[in-house]
């Protein structure tokens, strides 16, 4: 009987899955292809400035801050600033103020008169029957109009997965959407009747930078995380299954009882693509963009009108070269020096992704202080300036992909003992990876020790 519980990637899904399945005293092999643990949570140090190239922020429920004291890093912990509840949205060259209450916005400058007209009679448009996925840009030109949908949810969308809003699914990305519209018969009614929705979350990040909270989780692992050694294949076994993969340039081999994928889809295709050929086709296809984060640094007192707050999205018919950026120095105030400011910016994704062909990275760089510059009227130099390039950022959670999860789920059973996970499935945000594996391992926890496939 073969208990070991494989699982193929160190990033945040794999090492919290890792550490709940130690939790319940059940055996795990954790292989990591890289060199480090963390994926994309990645912290660099510079200058007396500590910088984060994936994750800058977490919105931590409860649950979150319960596992975060659970791990022993409480301690570590900082609560942005309360300035951090104000936000801004760039449309002819300045900055608006926010608020997600469209109250609020009806005394917005920054939405037209018939937009808000829209917003406001939305309770009065009748709700349409559901007939599949819809495209969040369809589903808000339906219930609103193009402009609250350019000028709203293309900013938002932009600033949690570089995305598109005409391709990325209501269903996935926002599913209280369509729900409230089939509930209450309009999503301003439902809004209304959930306004605690979002209550209890706090916006944090780790004084020492994100890669703490990955950094400590390898730290509790009691069977040490295996790295340089990427999983190839893996094939059905008498007991289990039989998984292949690349240790320093050999091929091993290692039974296992159970496997859990916590890789990115495109890097699971290639190694169930003898098991499913048509599964692995989908998880191939889904779309990770070109993503680049660039952080900047000026002297305190070069920048008069620095943002009071947690940042600003770019709608992308503001026509930018960025996404949007968090002013780091107004919510994380002790992770820079005193007399500094720092910006992390973001470009790319999915409606930005062409800028990495039509120019280079110093040119792309350029281009975007320049235009950052302007908008804030900083006339000063830089004092920091620091770019990472993802070239496979955050996967796309288009019109399709109820498909993949279906054919994920039709997989998991044809083959029972393997799963996939990773931030495809669970949701993108650090919250929904760390629930989901606790949600894992306790289903595990509850099967039978070895996964017997039906004949
Ligand atoms: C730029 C950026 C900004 C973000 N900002 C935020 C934010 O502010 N707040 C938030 O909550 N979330 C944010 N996210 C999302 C969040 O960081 C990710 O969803 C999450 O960290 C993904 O974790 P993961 O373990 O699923 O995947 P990954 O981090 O991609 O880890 C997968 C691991 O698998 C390994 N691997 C790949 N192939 C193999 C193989 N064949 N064998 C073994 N190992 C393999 C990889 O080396 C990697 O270590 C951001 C993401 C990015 C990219």
């Amino acid at each position: 009987m073969n208990n070991t519980i494989l699982i193929a990637g160190a990033g945040l899904t794999g090492l919290t899955i890792a550490y709940e399945l130690q939790k319940r005293n059940l055996p795990y092999l954790l292989l990591e292809a890289g060199n480090t643990p963390g994926g994309v949570i990645r912290t660099l140090k510079k200058d007396g400035f500590t910088l984060d190239a994936g994750p800058n922020s977490i919105g931590a429920t409860p649950a979150t801050m319960a596992f975060i004291k659970e791990i022993g890093l409480e301690a570590e912990v900082l609560e942005a600033a309360a300035v951090s509840k104000n936000r801004f949205l760039v449309r002819d060259g300045a900055l608006h103020p926010v608020s997600p209450n469209p109250v609020k916005i009806l005394s917005s400058k920054y939405i037209s008169g018939g937009a808000k007209w829209r917003l406001f009679t939305e309770r009065f448009r009748k709700p349409q029957p559901v007939t599949g996925e819809e495209t969040v840009a369809s589903f808000v030109q339906r219930r609103f109009n193009k402009e609250i949908s350019d000028y709203l949810f293309d900013p938002i969308l932009s600033g949690i997965y570089a995305g598109d809003p005409a391709r990325l699914s209501v269903q996935e990305v926002l599913p209280f959407l369509p729900k409230w519209e089939q509930e209450y018969g309009s999503v301003t009614k439902g809004l209304f009747k959930n306004k605690g929705m979002m209550g209890g979350r706090k916006i944090i990040a780790f004084k020492g930078g994100n890669e703490t909270l990955t950094d400590r989780l390898q730290q509790l692992l009691k069977t040490p995380v295996c790295y340089n050694s990427r999983i190839t294949g893996v094939t059905a076994a008498a007991e289990g299954y039989t998984v292949q993969y690349n240790s320093n340039g050999q091929t091993e081999t290692v039974q296992a009882g159970r496997v859990i994928f916590a890789t990115p889809a495109y890097a699971t295709a290639p190694v169930i693509e003898g098991l499913d050929a048509a599964a692995a086709h989908l998880l191939q296809q889904l779309y990770y963009p070109r993503m680049g984060v660039l952080h900047v640094g000026f002297e305190r007192a070069a920048v008069q009108q620095l943002p009071e707050g947690f940042g600003f999205l770019v709608p992308h018919a503001a026509k930018l070269h960025f996404l949007g950026a968090i002013c780091n120095s107004a919510i994380f105030p002790s992770r820079v020096p005193d007399d500094k400011v720092l910006l992390t910016v973001f470009t790319g994704g999915v409606q930005q992704e062409h800028f990495f062909d039509e120019m280079n990275e110093t040119t792309l760089q350029q281009t975007i202080v320049s235009e950052l510059t302007t908008l804030l009227g900083i006339t000063q130099p830089l004092v920091l300036q620091e770019f990472t390039r993802w070239d496979k950022a955050i996967p796309q959670l288009n019109v399709g992909h109820r498909q993949l999860r279906m054919a994920v789920q039709a997989f998991e059973q044809q083959y029972p003992g393997i799963h996939i996970s990773g931030n495809y499935i669970s949701g993108v945000a650090v919250p929904a990876i760390i629930q989901q594996a606790g949600v894992l391992a306790e289903k595990i926890a509850g099967w039978p020790a070895t996964a017997t496939r039906k004949a």
